[in-house]
């Protein structure tokens, strides 16, 4: 089944949160609504959106501290957040991208809008996914060149076991459940039981020696690549 994208909506006016959610799901996408930042926060505890729509004024935490947070915080760094705002001057729109927004749209603002800017961020941020080389710790992923190294050592790993890597390293820190690896490593229309990831993450951590560790299997959950495995296990 084909994972749609999550947005998560993070609004305290239930009629423009609502209104918004319509329309995303009309257009295929996810939304999740959350009233508030507590409510938020708990969200990305438990389920990473791949886009955040975050209201300036909310109450509690306001929306700019909330956006600096999350791009402090390694797991929620990634995620590309639009900021919605009834502020509409330069002053404040700064002040948002300067907090870690990755765009910024004023209220009232279109719905047509809205998607397109959805739209855009989740395409900015994939191709520097798609490509180039990704490090993590001492681990080294080169997709042009098909290397792996590990402290400055090549590492010799399968088609599969290279394109789940790639994933993980380029989505680190957090966690994927089995059918989520299925639909982003082996493509949306193959059939294929959830066990054949288990099959392919062993390899994988074969394939990876010492540096295997820091594939963690998440109880419940699926797997995440973590540098923090590795440097508790070397500590
Ligand atoms: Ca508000």
């Amino acid at each position: 089944m084909r994972r749609l994208p999550g947005v998560l909506i993070v609004e305290d006016e239930p009629a423009i949160a609502e209104l918004i959610s319509v329309n995303l799901r009309h257009s295929g996408f996810r939304p999740i609504w959350a009233m508030d930042s507590v409510t938020a926060q708990a969200e990305l505890e438990s389920v990473l959106p791949d886009v955040i729509l975050l209201d300036w004024m909310l109450p509690g935490e306001s929306g700019l501290m909330l956006a600096k947070r999350w791009r402090a915080h390694p797991r929620t760094k990634a995620i590309p957040i639009i900021m919605l705002t009834a502020r509409g001057d330069e002053v404040d729109r700064v002040a948002g991208l300067d907090a870690g927004a990755d765009d910024y749209i004023a209220k009232p603002f279109s719905t047509k809008e809205l998607l397109a800017r959805i739209r855009a961020v989740l395409r900015r941020r994939a191709p520097e996914q798609a490509e180039g080389q990704v490090t993590l710790g001492e681990l080294c992923l080169d997709a042009a060149t098909y290397r792996v190294t590990f402290q400055a050592q090549p590492l010799k790993l399968g088609p599969t076991e290279f394109k789940l890597l790639h994933y993980l390293m380029t989505h680190a820190e957090r966690v994927h459940s089995r059918s989520q690896l299925l639909d982003k490593v082996w493509g949306d229309h193959v059939f294929i039981e959830e066990r054949t990831v288990d099959v392919h993450v062993k390899r994988l951590r074969e394939a990876l020696g010492e540096a295997g560790s820091m594939v963690e299997t998440v109880r419940g959950a699926g797997y995440r690549l973590t540098v923090q495995a590795l440097l508790a296990k070397q500590a």
